[in-house]
């Protein structure tokens, strides 16, 4: 390569990691895997060096990859993200870490280190946290300031939402300094991670590529309620203020612990290479248990007076590197694309492949996401691609293989017409998804609408795809209301039915019944309309007919509704095939208001007016659904009529007061659950204790 050559893809390089960085730190929505993005800018390193004239301190090799607001947010990009968020200064720079996805430059390192230290010291090896970095100041034992990465330099401040994390305290306890800096890590468990996206694929919005782009995503969102609903969590790993007295980081973290501080228990004092690698091969595996992401391990000089000694480049300290372990991915080829319409018309191109092994299981199809990723992967049917599995829950193809590409293979052309029902596509002015308008005849939509009626987290009635398939193509099912008018005469007609099977399903159907309004407003399909739109949708309004009645404006009075959700709920609601739909599935007895829902289950707190405030380990509404199926009465303000405040953590400090001021007694969420009869008290099933994350036996 000569000069010229050099600076031309020294400039291209540059370009395409400062996009790439934009659309990871930003819009936390990549489209390059982190190892492909790695390999470029240790590919832009050794041009760098090897040609020193072409040095720019604005290089990417120079700078933490910043997650301030450009203003030019990609078109992926959350629409709640808050543009301006107060930014602080960072006291310490808050930098990168230099990394590797080889053993032998681990090796490299701990052998330099050896040279130039001269004395005996040992290494803190921890796990690579995969979420997002956050710095915490406390003054006087109180969270004073959250500060976001930023650009190294200068963070946002997101201190409001950094409050609504369960396990951040606001108040430590124990011997804390009067003022410190602690540095760590929020996260987004894969529990929290599949639940928002499958609620984000409900509401046709891009789901996050993995779960450290939820966290990042998620911390800075418009709304701290928000925040809390998306179930974050935090490990701190370094403390940033120096002089507080310490010898060694390991010292400094256990310290933090006893102060109320999240510190991970998976860290290992080593003091020899070959223990470091044994600790980086053990989480190799072991981390796959783990209920969060983690994506390598973090070798550290534990003495700080050494860590001093060695300081510090423009982006990252000459104490530490990272492991990375390399995310699985797999070659295969592609064998054929199919066009999938899913129950809202949205058109996804799936990959068929050669079956190939990835991560303990056979992959056969993988998402190709929409036209413009197909794109932008440059994708032929008969390549060879690269099939990752990260965070992720499907498969994604990552890249292809030119070097493998057959000449004369064409690109896919997406299709103009549903391959269903021939409908002309459209395409949405709001998003990349081409859609069949065809909403109440498309096969493939009424069908996908069905199996979505019928399924777990809807009016969870025991019917697969087939018995769907075969109930649609014989015209006894169009609309979910057919289901409810079926007999077992009917039924025991069908081929492959005896009336056993019969009997089960009406069964099934009799029983979905008893459903709850919110879960009956799910199962409509209505576009936009998740799990947790329609349980707020319920919750505000109380029936379909309150539902009904709403104007655009009053829907959007509803938190987190926006405009498009708001358009599509009243646009469905005005549709006279809907409303005959929604009289006929009130008249087979299904649930259209929220107070005939639930007979209650006991008497135990008949006579008593609750307020509740803080976090608690189920949702809010959960916890005021258990007061009033228990015959109690929330309300949302302490008075002298209140029998006790139900405080959660972090408890809002205006009610305590009033408490306070008025004798109002305070219960915790134990004291509450022991008054319910016993089995009733049960939290949901899907909330996790937070103890559970720490407890993940371990050897190290
Ligand atoms: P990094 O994620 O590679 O490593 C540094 C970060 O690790 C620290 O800032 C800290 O937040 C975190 N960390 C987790 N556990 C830690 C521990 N125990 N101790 C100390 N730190 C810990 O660096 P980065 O600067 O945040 O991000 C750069 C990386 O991001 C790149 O190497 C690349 O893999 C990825 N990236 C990917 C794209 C893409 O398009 N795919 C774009 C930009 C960046």
């Amino acid at each position: 390569m000569d000069r010229n050559e050099a600076s031309a893809r020294i400039e291209e390089l540059r370009a395409i990691l400062w996009e790439n960085s934009r659309r990871y730190y930003v819009d936390n929505a990549p489209v390059m895997s982190d190892y492909e993005y790695d390999r470029l800018m240790h590919e832009l390193e050794a041009l760098e060096a090897r040609w020193p004239e072409f040095y720019s301190p604005d290089s990417p090799t120079q700078k933490v990859g910043s997650d301030l607001e450009t203003g030019d947010a990609g078109e992926n990009a959350e629409p709640l993200i808050r543009k301006e968020f107060v930014q602080r200064a960072h006291r310490y720079p808050m930098l990168s870490l230099g990394n590797t996805y080889s053993i032998s430059e681990i090796e490299e390192f701990s052998a330099r280190a050896d040279k130039s230290i001269g004395e005996p010291f040992s290494y803190s090896c921890e796990l690579k946290f995969d979420g997002t970095a956050i710095c915490l100041t406390y003054r006087n034992g109180r969270l004073e300031y959250a500060l976001t990465r930023g650009d190294g330099a200068v963070g946002d401040d997101v201190t409001a939402n950094a409050l609504q994390i369960s396990n951040i305290p606001s108040q430590l306890h124990g011997n804390y300094p009067e003022e410190f800096e602690i540095r760590g890590e929020v996260l987004m468990p894969y529990e929290a991670f599949d639940a928002l996206n499958r609620e984000r694929a409900a509401q046709e919005d891009p789901p996050f590529a993995n779960p450290r782009n939820a966290a990042s995503g998620s911390l800075k969102l418009l709304d701290p309620s928000e925040v809390a609903r998306r179930g974050l969590w935090c490990t701190l790993y370094h403390i940033a203020t120096p002089d507080l007295g310490f010898t060694t980081h390991d010292e400094a973290l256990s310290a933090a612990a006893s102060w109320g501080l999240p510190i991970s228990e998976h860290r290992r004092i080593c003091h020899s290479i070959s223990e470091i690698e044994e600790f980086i091969s053990y989480w190799d595996t072991r981390r796959k248990f783990l209920p969060y992401a983690t994506d390598g391990c973090v070798v550290k000089i534990n003495e700080l007076s050494i860590q001093r000694r060695l300081g510090l480049t423009a982006k990252s300290p000459r104490w530490a590197v990272a492991y990375k372990y390399k995310a699985e991915e797999a070659s295969t080829k592609l064998i054929s694309i199919d066009y999938q319409v899913g129950r809202t018309g949205a058109v996804t191109p799936v990959a068929n492949l050669e079956p190939v092994q990835l991560s303990g299981t056979v992959v056969r199809r993988a998402t190709l996401v929409n036209a413009d990723q197909m794109a932008m992967l440059d994708i032929r049917v008969g390549d060879y691609v690269f099939v990752e599995k990260g965070g992720e829950i499907i498969p994604k193809i990552t890249r292809v293989d030119l070097s493998k590409r057959s000449a004369g293979a064409l690109p896919p052309s997406f299709p103009a017409r549903c391959p269903d029902c021939g409908t002309p596509l459209v395409r949405e002015d709001d998003g990349a998804k081409w859609f069949c308008p065809n909403q109440d005849s498309c096969p493939m939509q009424t069908k996908g609408r069905l199996l979505h009626f019928v399924s777990r987290k809807a009016m969870n009635v025991i019917a697969g795809e087939s018995s769907i398939e075969q109930l649609y193509s014989l015209g006894l099912v169009r609309t979910p209301a057919d289901f409810y008018d079926l007999t077992s005469g009917q039924l025991q007609t069908l081929e492959g039915w005896q009336e056993k099977m019969a009997a089960r399903f009406l069964a099934s159907l009799g029983e979905s019944k008893s459903a709850p309004f919110e879960r009956v407003l799910f199962a409509l399909g209505i576009r936009r309309v998740g799990e947790i739109t329609a349980k707020d949708l319920a919750a505000h309004f109380g029936s379909i007919d309150a539902l009904r009645q709403a104007t655009e404006e009053e829907l959007k009075q509803v938190p987190d509704i926006g405009d498009m959700t708001a358009a599509s709920v009243y646009g469905w609601l005005r549709d006279e095939r809907h409303i005959q739909e929604l009289e006929r599935l009130r008249a087979a007895g299904l649930h259209m208001s929220s107070d005939n829902t639930d007979a209650p289950l006991s008497k135990a707190l008949e006579g008593k007016t609750i307020v509740i405030s803080g976090n608690f380990s189920v949702s809010r509404d959960e916890i005021k659904r258990l007061i009033e199926l228990h015959s109690g009465k929330n309300s949302s303000s302490v008075s002298r009529n209140t029998s006790f405040l139900l405080a959660g953590s972090k408890p809002g400090p205006e009610k305590i007061r009033k408490c306070n001021e008025l004798g109002v007694s305070i219960v915790d969420e134990h004291e509450f659950r022991s008054m319910l009869p016993q089995n009733a008290a049960s939290a949901s099933k899907h909330s996790v204790p937070e103890g559970q994350i720490l407890e993940e036996p371990t050897l190290f």
